[in-house]
């Protein structure tokens, strides 16, 4: 029998319904913790049935842990790991370094205070950390053994020669690989929104390049990916802090996180876990360096 390729399959943990009623301002964000518990028991089923019980790394955001602190310990009582996706969903490139600090210290014991021990590994949210943000690394690197926030479109070989940041700080970074696609106008990444909107074949051989570029092929998903009835979608009535422009617009674009592609993100999903060998939590790639 042929070998199947090894992936590593995540799951950035987010409360989309709370994170995009903070961004617009709502004074009290609620949140979709049913949702999160519904999408949980999906993705622990697939665990069981397509990826042989191995268990996945869960990046989860500080206030998703701090709103729901039952379910986060089921799923580290199951055997997941439980990493940090920080403590809210911002983007870091938009905040200092103090800022970072406070929020990473404070995710971190949330996490710890739920399950007895700090988290291993950090993503950031929108893997929002740009390539020249060297103090961003530096601080994740003070509290994390590993970083899987870097988006790049090069082999790990040449990364190892030209771009010495973590190796510098000690941290491990297991790179975002994305394939670069109409003359480097965007490129393809293996989850999420292109897992949705593009055919799993695309997913696939993308995975496959970043195998032969020397990477560990990451593949992973949101909650709002896989459920499919716009569960965190924010309603019109909840975005009055908007004037109607922008709230209009906000609203179309909502579609795109919560509508668009979802009927058939499940199932692209089973496709390619089929494909790979998903190896189990991220963790484990610290025992081979
Ligand atoms: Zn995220």
């Amino acid at each position: 029998m042929v070998k199947k390729v090894p992936i590593y399959f995540s799951i950035d943990f987010e409360d989309f319904f709370f994170d995009t009623c903070r961004n617009i301002g709502c004074k009290k964000p609620g949140s979709k913790l049913k949702a999160l518990e519904v999408f949980y028991e999906k993705i622990n089923e697939i665990s069981k049935i397509y990826c042989g019980s191995k268990k996945f790394t869960f990046f989860v955001t500080g206030i998703v842990a701090k709103n729901s602190p039952d379910l986060i310990r089921q799923i580290h009582s199951d055997g997941h790991e439980i990493a940090s996706h920080y403590n809210y969903h911002d983007r870091i490139s938009l905040q200092d370094r103090d800022e970072l600090g406070r929020n990473l210290d404070e995710c971190i014991e949330i996490i710890e205070k739920i399950i007895g021990r700090k988290p291993l590994g950090f993503r950031a949210p929108f893997f929002g950390i740009e390539k020249n943000n060297h103090w961003a690394y530096e601080e994740i690197a003070k509290r994390f053994k590993y970083d899987s926030s870097y988006r790049t479109t090069e082999s790990l070989d040449s990364l190892n020669r030209t771009n010495l940041i973590f190796k510098r700080k000690q941290l491990h970074e297991f790179y975002i690989y994305g394939k670069p696609i109409l003359r480097n106008l965007f490129s393809m990444r293996t989850g999420g929104t292109y897992l949705r909107l593009f055919p799993s074949n695309r997913i696939i051989s993308t995975l496959l390049e970043s195998y032969e570029k020397g990477h560990h092929p990451l593949l992973y998903v949101h909650p709002y990916d896989i459920l499919k009835n716009q569960e965190f979608r924010v309603p019109w009535t909840l975005m009055n802090e908007l004037s109607f422009i922008p709230r209009s617009l906000f609203w179309i674009r909502q579609f795109q996180w919560t509508k668009l592609g979802h009927s058939q993100a499940e199932n692209k999903l089973i496709t390619i876990l089929k494909f790979f060998e998903h190896q189990g939590p991220m963790k484990l790639l610290l025992r081979n360096r």
